[in-house]
This record gives C-alpha cells, structure tokens and sequence, in this order.
C-alpha cells in the first residue's frame, strides 16, 4: 500500500456521473502541483448510475483512487463519514463533486495547516448560480442554527474544509447517527481558521440536495446541537396558562359582578383551534427528538459498504 500518505480527499457521490471526470481531471491537476503524497478517496453513495464504473476506470489507471461502493444511498453526511473513517492522510480534505467548492483552494488550506491550525473551513463569501431562495433559506437557517446552539458553528460554511488527522479521527469516533459534519467540526474545538472563496455554481447535473434532503439536515442540525425547541414547549406552556388563569377571573367576575355574559361561540373556536394548533406542534417537536432517539437506540452500523477499490488486500476494517 506505499508510503503514509500526506493528504487524503474525501468526495462523496451520488449520481454524479456527468461531473466526475472532470473533477477527478481538476483535483489532480491541483494536487499534483503540491509535491505531497495523496489519495483520492470517492464514496460513491449507492448512485443509480454510471458513477461507480467510471470510479473503477480511473481507479485502474490510478491507484492513488480509491472508493467506497456504498450498498444504497445512506445519505451525504453519512457518505462523507465512511469517507473519512477509510483515509489515512495526515490532512484530510471534505469535498464536493460538483466543483461548486473550488479544489484550487486546497494549497491555501494546506499551507494554514502546516501554520499549526488544525482546521481550516472554506468561507463562502458569495453564491453564484444558486436560486435566490436557497440562499434565503440557507442564510437564514445558518443565523436560527446560531442562536439555539452553544456551540459556535461559523455561519455561511459548508463541508468543503481540510482536517488535521487528530480532528478526523475525534470525529470518526463519535458515531452517531443524525450528522451535521460542520457543527461536530465545531463541538470538537482544536485551533480553527478560514479560507474565503467564492462558491460556484454546480458544474454540471442537477442538484442531489432537493428540499426535503434539506429540511432533514436542517432538522438534524438542530436537534443534534440544541434541545431549545424542547424548552420552548416548556414556556410557551407557562405563558399559555398564566394568559388563562387572567382570563379565567376576567370571566368570572363579569359572570358575578355584571348581567351579560359573554357570547362565545367565536372565541371559543378560536381558542380551541388556536390551542390546538400549539399543542400538535409541540407534539410535532417531541416526535423529532424520540424519533432519533430511536433511531441510535438501535445501533446499526452507519453504512453498509457493497465493494471497495484500491484498498490494497486486506483493507482497513470498515468501521460502520
Ligand atoms: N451527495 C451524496 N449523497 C446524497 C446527496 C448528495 O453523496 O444523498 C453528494 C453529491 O454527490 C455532492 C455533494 O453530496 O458531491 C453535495 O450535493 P449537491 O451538490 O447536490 O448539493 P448542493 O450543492 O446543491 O447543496
Ligand atoms: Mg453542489
């Protein structure tokens, strides 16, 4: 299997067969130029296209291309951890396939790497070529994110960063399942900077991040590093039953002290759906968190791994 390797890149797919090459083309290029030893380490999460095979046809030209043939589609976050538990670099670098994060970044990260920091997060200064609501809803889920969390996880950040190995294997160790990489990157610590660069628009193929994958990561983030929704519950509650208890003595002194009573066939409606309403939300709450809970509490591996390339005999165990 060669000598340690310097730098190790993590690239996760899914369904990314027309962008492939072309990444494979510009990373090397970059990473060629920097003298270093590295490995290409693509995840290929259960593509239902040619993704695979032209992993393989590059893998066989170029061992210094590894992959990790998922057995389904397990999913970005998870696709980016099994890449990450099967490097071996000293640095490991998070990237995209589409090319919306620039590889030509990566010898600036390097070179803040080897200043001593040992994470260094690319900071999207601005987004070209996506849809205004993305990133409307992307700036602002990344400010709610920060104002429940204790943990402070850099705003307008994605998963394209470089990780010193100590990072990567803290990060390896915790194996939980609802990942959010950037806030565990966070919650880890050691000495954290920044590389800005503008974030492309996806080179080609369609987005794999439709909004239903994205309420998901959003609703991970948030329930993996704050319980405040849980607390809201709490007050909410209270002020719900102090506006009662004022109006429930408003109600009866009119009822003792004056001849009308008031006629409440709106209000009470009114009340109820508003009551109700609350109440299935904060339900709704509960579910997100016991439904995770439920989800770790049955310990299945993280991902099943169908086939790997390049990993020499023996490999190194998959880790699940
Ligand atoms: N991806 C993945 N599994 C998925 C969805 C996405 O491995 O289930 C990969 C995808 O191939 C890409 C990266 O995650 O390399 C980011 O996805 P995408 O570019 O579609 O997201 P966007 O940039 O639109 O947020
Ligand atoms: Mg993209």
């Amino acid at each position: 299997m060669g000598g340690p390797v310097v730098l190790s890149v993590v690239v996760p797919m899914y369904n990314e067969e027309e962008v492939i090459e072309t990444t494979y083309r510009r990373l090397t290029d970059v990473l060629a130029k920097l003298g270093e030893t590295y490995e290409l380490v693509f995840v290929n999460d259960g593509s239902r296209d040619r993704t695979a095979d032209l992993v393989r046809a590059l893998g066989a030209k170029d061992e210094r291309v590894k992959m990790i043939d998922f057995a389904r589609n397990f999913g970005h976050q998870i696709a980016v951890t099994a890449g990450m538990d099967h490097t071996s670099g000293r640095a490991v670098v998070l990237i995209d396939a589409d090319l919306q994060d620039p590889p030509e970044l990566i010898p600036e990260m390097l070179a803040k790497w080897r200043e001593g920091y040992d994470v260094v997060y690319g900071k999207r200064i601005a987004r070209r070529g996506e849809t205004w609501f993305k990133k409307l809803t992307a700036k602002a889920f990344y400010r709610l994110l920060a104002s429940m969390t204790s943990v402070s996880i850099p705003v307008d950040t994605g998963d394209f960063r470089l990780m010193d190995r100590k990072v990567c294997d803290a990060l390896s160790s915790m194996r939980e399942r609802s990942r959010f990489i950037r806030g565990m990157v966070a919650w880890a610590g050691f000495r954290q900077t920044s590389a800005e660069y503008v974030r492309d628009e996806r080179f080609a193929g369609e987005t794999k991040y439709p909004l239903r994958k994205m309420v998901r990561l959003s609703l991970d983030a948030i329930t993996s590093f704050s319980t405040k929704p849980l607390k809201i519950a709490g007050i909410l509650g209270f002020l719900m039953s102090a506006a009662g208890f004022i109006y429930l003595i408003v109600v009866i002194c009119q009822r003792i002290f004056t001849d009308t009573t008031t006629a409440g066939w709106t209000s009470l409606i009114v009340i109820s759906l508003f009551f109700h309403g609350i109440t299935l939300s904060l339900l709704g709450v509960l579910g997100e968190y016991i439904g995770r809970i439920y989800e770790e509490s049955k310990r299945r591996p993280l991902y099943l791994v169908a086939d790997k390339l390049n990993f020499g005999e023996p490999g190194r165990a998959a880790r699940g």
